[in-house]
């Protein structure tokens, strides 16, 4: 049978174009189709809008941290409506690029929302389309609970586009999207408060990681407040008011629910293909990013593996290699290094003081906890903390974690060796850089009385 197309894309986010991108240069035609704009979670409405608020809101502390040094700074002030305008031109630009970077590897983009109809086939504003390989990455959305009134909440999406700056924010939830967002609006001068329904944030990370972030979010001067939740939302002339677990009440400007997301599957025509769907709606996949459907395939979000732009990036370049190139390649998820761009900012790669207990038993526990140099003369009270998990029976470091300035940038370099299985030995013969705050990773000797 003849396909109108080698390859169809639904999704153009970053799994998506990575895959569409590939296979076209392996020769397949290939067409993507998306419902909002090129680029998808990422480029639009995630990492790198959100980046570009966090740079702004750090310049309050930068200004008091110059006087430190010796500066006279003048009069300060910050225009919500001027950074968000200067963001939207950033991302429009971004937008551009990759409807560039697509056209020019061959690829065709198709505006609208696809339909899968069957293994091969899906209708797209009222034309039936066919292809070889189906590829469904169509990512994830925000996902919020059923709280009464939750429809006066916003979520990150809206928060890239509020026309004023809430002066009062609650932020709700504890994992990437709450801290970052919680510190964005702090740096801004809003009044924040984060509420988290258990007892510590940022929950499956290093737990001496999550106490730090608690501690230095609450010195920057955000309510973070554990063990609470919202019960009920209502709208007022001037934001919301919100009722508490605890029984209490509280009014701000906007509400921020920062819950989890979900795969974006519903209405997507996927079970019309029989594709088998697991917890939330996620596509079941193989290895390879195979379903239970020979024709289809799923990377990204939308299999809510592992929720990150550069794994998505990853999955879509093995499906390309896999299907168009010939070369079966199977993504690996071990050993991911991640940052929360919370203020400071977490780097963190592999297991967790309490995953590599429970994986090897026996195990060696480095830290250290010092001042920045940068905030000795700034007069920050901030302070920087890095750890490592060393499996002892081999001596292989198999985690390594850091919140502190820069701990995104450290971590992409301490991710490779932790990735390659270097051993703490092999970490203790590099020679140090200094002075940095990256040194720490080789130059911890003792470790922690467990
Ligand atoms: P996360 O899964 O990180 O956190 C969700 C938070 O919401 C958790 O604290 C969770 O609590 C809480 N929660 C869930 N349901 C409810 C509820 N019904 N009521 C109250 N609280 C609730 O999701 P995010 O939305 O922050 O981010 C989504 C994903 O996007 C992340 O997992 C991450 O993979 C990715 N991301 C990555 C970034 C990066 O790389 N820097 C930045 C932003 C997002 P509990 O712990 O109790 O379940």
């Amino acid at each position: 049978m003849e396909f109108d197309y080698d390859l169809f894309v639904i999704g153009a986010g970053s799994g998506g174009v990575r895959a569409s991108r590939i296979a076209a240069g392996f020769g397949a035609r290939v067409a993507v189709a998306e419902e909002f704009r090129v680029g998808g979670t990422c480029v639009i409405r995630g990492c790198v809008p959100k980046k570009l608020l966090v740079y702004a809101s750090h310049f309050a502390e930068d200004f008091e941290m110059a006087k430190g040094f010796g500066w006279t700074v003048g009069e300060t002030s910050f225009d919500w409506k001027t950074l968000i305008s200067r963001k939207d031109a950033e991302i429009d630009r971004l937008n551009g690029l990759y409807i560039k970077t697509l056209e020019g590897a061959g690829v065709e983009i198709i505006n609208g929302r696809a339909v899968v109809t069957g293994p091969n086939s899906v209708s797209l504003g009222g034309r039936e389309i066919t292809a070889k390989t189906i590829l469904v990455a169509t990512g994830g959305w925000p996902h919020m609970p059923d709280v009464p009134g939750i429809e006066h909440a916003i979520t990150s999406n809206e928060a890239f586009h509020l026309d004023e700056q809430p002066k009062r924010i609650v932020v709700v939830g504890g994992g990437y999207i709450a801290v970052e967002f919680a510190g964005i609006f702090r740096g801004m001068g809003s009044d924040v408060t984060l509420l988290y329904r258990g007892e510590q944030i940022m929950r499956g990370f290093d737990d001496d990681l999550r106490d730090r972030l608690t501690i230095e979010m609450q010195r920057k001067g955000i309510d973070v407040r554990t063990g609470t939740n919202v019960t009920g939302i209502e709208k007022l002339d001037t934001g919301v008011h919100l009722t508490l677990t605890d029984g209490s009440t509280m009014e701000a400007d906007a509400v921020m629910y920062a819950t989890g997301r979900v795969p974006n599957t519903s209405g997507l025509g996927l079970e019309a293909a029989e594709v088998e769907l697991g917890k939330g709606g996620a596509v079941k996949v193989d290895a390879f990013g195979k379903t239970n459907v020979d024709s289809i395939y799923a990377v990204g979000d939308v299999t809510d593996r592992v929720q990150l732009t550069p794994v998505a990036i990853k999955e879509g370049h093995a499906f390309a290699l896999t299907v168009f190139g010939g070369t079966p390649t199977s993504p690996a998820h071990d050993a991911i290094p991640t940052a929360v761009f919370s203020q400071p900012p977490i780097g963190t790669v592999g297991l967790s003081e309490s995953d590599a207990k429970e994986k090897y038993g026996d195990i060696d526990v480095y830290t250290s906890d010092f001042r920045p140099m940068k905030h000795t003369l700034g007069g920050s009270d901030e302070r920087a903390f890095t750890k490592m998990i060393v499996d002892k029976s081999t001596g292989k470091v198999v985690g390594a974690h850091m919140i502190g300035v820069d701990a995104a940038e450290i971590i992409q370099g301490i991710g490779i060796a932790v990735k390659a299985g270097l051993t703490k030995a092999q970490f203790d013969a590099t020679v140090a850089v200094h002075p940095s705050s990256a040194e720490e990773f080789v130059l911890m000797r003792t470790p922690r009385d467990n």
